[in-house]
């Protein structure tokens, strides 16, 4: 298991090549354009989500601008992004809801972020670390993945991971967990091929340092 100086000095070599994220890309957006913008990029690519949300927002920036928009009018918007009618109905119902529970104003804790229609914890961790830089580390499958790649966690699902690096991780380090991690699953760190020859973070990587002791181990033969 790492020391807490250990992760720090991983996430610290992270930033140096860091890709900003969507959240961050966009991060002088509202807090309300956020929460949406979080909510349908769930199980969607950043690069799919970032136009359509940047042109939605330029027309209709606000809750009460889709509280009464006909569901059919935002599914066409949203339609390149996977699971669009679901997501286009929580859009609709978060905007009602904050406006009727919340007087608009979109609620800075986790429990009541998780109120929101279509919100669930990962994307309430979001909002909680990228708008209000509150302690919260939002795990998704990129932080998921490599997270375990790394060795901090050995962990099987979302919310174990979640629970697990908190244990670890310096609290102050928290809100740099998912861009960190995210950004480096975007650029080297992907599912399928990790680029590990490429990657800063290998010497403190499990799954690099065994990759590389093979290739060497298959040298030799
Ligand atoms: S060494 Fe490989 S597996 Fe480990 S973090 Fe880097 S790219 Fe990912």
């Amino acid at each position: 298991m790492p020391s807490k100086q250990e992760i720090t000095t991983v996430l610290t070599l992270l930033k140096k090549d860091h890709k900003p994220t969507m959240l961050e890309q966009l991060s002088h957006y509202t807090a309300f354009q956020m929460v949406v913008m979080t909510a349908l990029s769930a199980r969607a690519k950043d690069a799919t989500v970032i136009p359509i949300v940047i042109d939605m927002f330029a027309k209709h920036p606000n809750p009460e601008d889709f509280v009464d928009m006909p569901v059919e009018k935002l599914e066409k918007m949203i339609y390149k992004i996977g699971f669009y009618r679901v997501k286009a109905r929580n859009v609709i119902a978060l905007s009602k809801m904050l406006l009727e529970k919340f007087d608009g104003v979109v609620p800075d804790t986790r429990e009541e972020l998780m109120e929101l229609p279509g919100v669930g914890r990962k994307t309430a961790n979001c909002i909680l670390a990228y708008k209000f830089k509150k302690p919260a580390i939002a795990v998704d499958i990129h932080v998921f993945r490599i997270a375990n790649r790394l060795g901090w966690v050995h962990t099987k699902n979302e919310k174990e991971t979640e629970f697990a690096l908190m244990e670890l991780v310096p609290k102050d380090q928290w809100i740099n967990v998912n861009n960190m991690l995210v950004g480096h699953g975007q650029s080297i760190c992907s599912p399928r091929k990790p680029s590990c020859g490429k990657c800063n973070v290998r010497e403190y990587c499990e799954f690099g340092k065994t990759s590389l002791n093979k290739k060497e181990r298959e040298k030799r033969k």
